[in-house]
C-alpha cells in the first residue's frame, strides 16, 4: 500500500526561532495524534540545522526547497546536495514553479538537480503544472507530460522509484484558487499511465503523486478520495501546525 506523502513549503518565511517554534509544534502534535501519512517540513536553508535538531527521534522528516546540481565550486549562493544530506535531509523539492519563473530554472537544469539529489540517496520531489494560459488554451496535459519527459529522460528505474511528483498548477498556487477534484484527477491519471509506460508498470506505480495549489483543510478530502492522489505538497497552509496536519488527517478518512 502507498503511504500518503505530505510535504510543507515554507518557501522564504521563518527566521530562526520562528522556524523552530513550529517545527516543535508539528512534532508535539504528531504524538499525540500520528499522521496516517509520511510528513515532511522544508524550511528555508538558514532553518535546517535547527529544525533538524527538533525533529530528531520523530517521525517528521527534514526537506530542502531546492539545491545545485555539481557537488562543490564556484557557484555563489547556491547550496549542494552533499550539504543537504549531510545536514539530514530527506526530501528535496525540485523544479517549483517560483524557481522555474522567477529563477529561469530550465527543465535540464532540474533533470542534473535529480540525479544529484538521488545520488545522495535522498528523495526528490519534482514539481509540474501549467500556467492559466496554458490551461485555457488546452495544453496541460502536453505541458506537465513535457515537463516530466525533459526531467526524467534518460533516468533510471532506481532513480524514478525514489521520485515523488507533485501536480501544482501554476494559477491555484499562493492564489486561494484549487484545482476540481475533475481537473486533478485528469491530470494525476495521466502522469501515472505516462510513468508506467516510460519506465515499466512497477516502476511507474511506486512513484507518489502529490497535489499542490492553495491545498486547505477543507478541500484535502475531497482530493484524497481519489486513487492516484497519494499526498499534498503544501505552501501557505503549512505555516501553521494545524491546518497542515489538519490535511494530513485527510488521509486518515480512507
Ligand atoms: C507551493 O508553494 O508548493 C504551494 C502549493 O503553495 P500554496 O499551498 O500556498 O498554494
Amino acid at each position: 500500500m502507498t503511504v500518503p506523502l505530505v510535504v510543507g513549503n515554507w518557501k522564504m518565511n521563518g527566521k530562526l526561532a520562528e522556524s523552530v517554534v513550529l517545527a516543535k509544534s508539528i512534532v508535539s502534535r504528531l504524538k499525540t495524534k500520528p499522521a496516517n501519512a509520511e510528513i515532511a517540513i522544508a524550511p528555508p536553508f538558514t532553518a535546517l540545522a535547527a529544525v533538524r535538531d527538533e525533529v530528531r527521534n520523530s517521525p517528521l522528516k527534514l526537506a530542502a526547497q531546492n539545491c545545485h546540481w555539481e557537488p562543490s565550486g564556484a557557484f555563489t549562493g547556491e547550496v549542494s546536495a552533499p550539504m543537504l544530506s549531510e545536514i539530514g535531509c530527506h526530501f528535496v523539492i525540485l523544479g517549483h514553479s517560483e524557481r522555474r519563473q522567477i529563477f529561469h530554472e530550465a527543465d535540464d537544469m532540474i533533470r542534473k538537480k535529480l540525479i544529484a539529489v538521488t545520488g545522495q540517496n535522498m528523495r526528490a520531489i519534482l514539481c509540474v503544472g501549467e500556467t492559466l494560459d496554458q490551461r485555457q488554451a488546452g495544453k496541460t496535459i502536453d505541458i506537465v507530460t513535457t515537463q516530466l519527459d525533459n526531467a526524467l529522460k534518460g533516468l533510471s528505474k532506481g532513480v524514478i522509484e525514489n521520485l515523488a511528483i507533485a501536480y501544482e498548477p501554476v494559477w491555484a498556487i499562493g492564489t486561494g484558487l484549487n484545482a476540481n477534484p475533475e481537473q486533478v484527477r485528469e491530470v494525476h491519471n495521466c502522469l501515472r499511465i505516462h510513468l508506467q509506460s516510460g519506465f515499466g508498470a512497477a516502476s511507474g506505480s511506486v512513484v507518489r503523486l502529490l497535489y499542490g495549489g492553495s491545498v486547505k483543510p477543507e478541500i484535502a478530502a475531497s482530493l484524497t478520495k481519489l486513487d492516484e492522489v497519494n499526498g499534498f505538497l503544501v505552501g501557505g497552509a503549512s505555516l501553521l501546525a494545524e491546518p497542515f496536519l489538519a490535511i494530513a488527517d485527510a488521509f486518515n478518512e480512507n
